[in-house]
């Protein structure tokens, strides 16, 4: 952890537990219930997460309420060790974010010295004022931690809560990234275990997704460390076209390559055996 967010004392998850801790994202906006906006955020969320080592359950739109939001997040600590929100952050009346997580946990909210400090330096290098409305996002849930923003003014947020971690973050898509990259990846690390992730595709040519879909389901169910999915391309009848990938992860060294590409060889086997023509087949680490 860089300065700023502190060192928080999070245990480090226990190696001899094969399966990968929780995570669920909550992003907080009426915008996204409205359709306005599209989100992006959780998305990103959820492929820094997998590939950090957590297995994302759940993501869930939330408007702009704070009895919404706390009952969300309520439910989330229940379940995932890993609680991101994104949005509702900021100096406006409807940036409830911070509000609901304290509702949620039962604590207040409360000036924090850290957070104005990054505040009005944010402020104070482009020569304004430290308003009401900016003060705001010094205020945090008592516990809380702030993350510093290097792009924006609002501090990102981490909660300790028992064994739950709780972070919320900017809804500015570049703001919740520069965060997450700069601060939150590091501290997530410790707390996942060190996982590798290999992922393969196969390209398929002449088989509908209907006709390769039992295949596909039998070797997901034969194999619940992989993740496997075929997104259809061409048309389903006259001229399919089938990108099949297949994520498999392990924290066991060699065990993600082998899986994975052990599933894309039987998947080769079957497409061909349907009639189907294999145009690509690639393996890597994923990005
Ligand atoms: P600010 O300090 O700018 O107010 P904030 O944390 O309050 O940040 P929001 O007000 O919730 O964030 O969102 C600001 C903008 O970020 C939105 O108008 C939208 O353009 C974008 N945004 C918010 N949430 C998402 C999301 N989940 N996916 C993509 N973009 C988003
Ligand atoms: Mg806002």
């Amino acid at each position: 952890m860089r300065a700023g967010t502190g060192d928080p004392a999070v245990p480090p998850h226990s190696p001899s537990t094969e399966e990968p801790p929780e995570a669920w994202i909550l992003a907080i906006g009426n915008e996204l219930l409205i359709g306005r906006i599209v989100d992006t955020n959780s998305a990103w969320l959820a492929r820094r997460l997998t590939f950090l080592g957590f297995r994302v359950r759940r993501i869930i739109k939330v408007p702009d309420d704070v009895d919404d939001i706390s009952l969300e997040l309520r439910r989330a600590i229940e379940n995932a060790k890993v609680v991101i929100t994104t949005g509702g952050l900021g100096p406006t009346y409807d940036d409830k974010t911070l509000e609901a997580v304290a509702q949620a946990l039962g604590v207040p909210l409360e000036l924090n010295e850290n957070a104005l400090k990054m505040v009005e330096k944010f402020y104070s290098e482009k020569g304004l004022p430290l308003t009401p409305e900016r003060r705001k996002m010094a205020l945090l849930p008592k516990g809380a931690k702030p993350i510093s923003n290097p792009v924006g003014a609002a501090p990102g947020v981490l909660l300790e809560w028992n064994d739950r971690i709780i972070i919320s973050l900017p809804g500015v898509p570049a703001e919740m990234k520069a965060i997450f990259d700069d601060h939150v990846a590091a501290l997530l690390q410790r707390i996942a275990p060190p996982r590798k992730l290999w992922e393969c595709r196969v390209v398929i040519k002449g088989v509908p997704e209907s006709t390769l879909a039992p295949v596909l389901d039998d070797l997901a169910r034969r194999n619940p460390e992989a993740y496997i999915k075929s997104h259809p391309k061409g048309h389903e009848t006259r001229s399919p076209i089938l990108d099949v990938r297949v994520l498999a992860s392990s924290p066991v060294e060699g065990k993600a390559e082998e899986k994975a590409e052990e599933i894309a060889a039987r998947i080769v086997e079957e497409a061909r055996r349907l009639g189907g023509e294999v145009t690509e087949r690639s393996c890597g680490r994923p990005d």
